[in-house]
C-alpha cells in the first residue's frame, strides 16, 4: 500500500467526541501501525465546540443529506447540516489531494458511521456525512466494526 490512511481521530485516541472523550480502538491503532496515517475529526472541522450537543439526522441519513433531503440536527434544535457538508467536502478534497484511497472511521456517528448513524434517537443502518461524501468521491471506507484484512488493502 503506497497510499496514506484517513482515520476518526477519536479512534486513535484523540479526545474530539461530543462527550468530550476519545473511543480509542486497539484493533485499528495495531492496524496502523508501519502505515502512514492523518487523524481527522469532520465535527470539530465544522468549527462545533468539544463537549458538543449531540447530533442526530432528520429525515434520512448522510446520503439523503447530500441529496438535500436530510437534516443534521443538534438535541437544541440548531442544524448544523452546512456546517457538516462544508467540512466533510474539504476533508475529502484534501484526502483526495494526498492520495487516500481508504479511511476507517468510528461507526454509529452521524458524521464517520460508516454502516449505521443515527435518525433521532434510533440507530439505523446508513451512513454519516462524512463517510457519505468520502465514498461518493471514490474513497473507500471502513469502519472499527469492519475491519479489512491487511491484505485486502491491497485491492484499493
Ligand atoms: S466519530 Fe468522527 S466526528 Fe465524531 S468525534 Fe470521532 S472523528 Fe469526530
Amino acid at each position: 500500500m503506497d497510499f496514506p490512511l484517513l482515520v476518526s481521530a477519536c479512534l486513535v485516541g484523540f479526545r474530539c467526541r461530543y462527550d468530550g472523550k476519545a473511543k480509542r480502538n486497539r484493533q485499528v491503532v495495531a492496524m496502523l501501525e508501519g502505515h502512514e496515517w492523518i487523524p481527522v475529526c469532520p465535527e470539530q472541522a465544522a468549527g462545533l465546540s468539544t463537549p458538543r450537543t449531540p447530533m442526530a439526522f432528520a429525515g434520512g441519513t448522510g446520503v439523503d443529506v447530500l441529496r438535500g433531503t436530510a437534516r443534521l440536527l443538534q438535541e437544541d434544535g440548531r442544524d448544523v447540516t452546512n456546517a457538516l457538508i462544508e467540512a466533510s467536502r474539504f476533508l475529502t478534497q484534501l484526502g483526495k489531494a494526498w492520495g487516500m484511497r481508504i479511511a476507517i472511521l468510528k461507526e454509529g456517528s452521524p458524521s464517520c458511521g460508516v454502516t449505521t448513524t443515527c435518525v433521532g434517537e434510533e440507530k439505523v443502518k446508513g451512513k454519516g456525512i462524512f463517510a457519505a461524501f468520502l465514498e461518493a468521491e471514490g474513497i473507500k471506507t471502513f469502519s472499527e466494526e469492519t475491519l479489512p484484512h491487511e491484505g485486502k488493502f491491497n485491492d484499493f
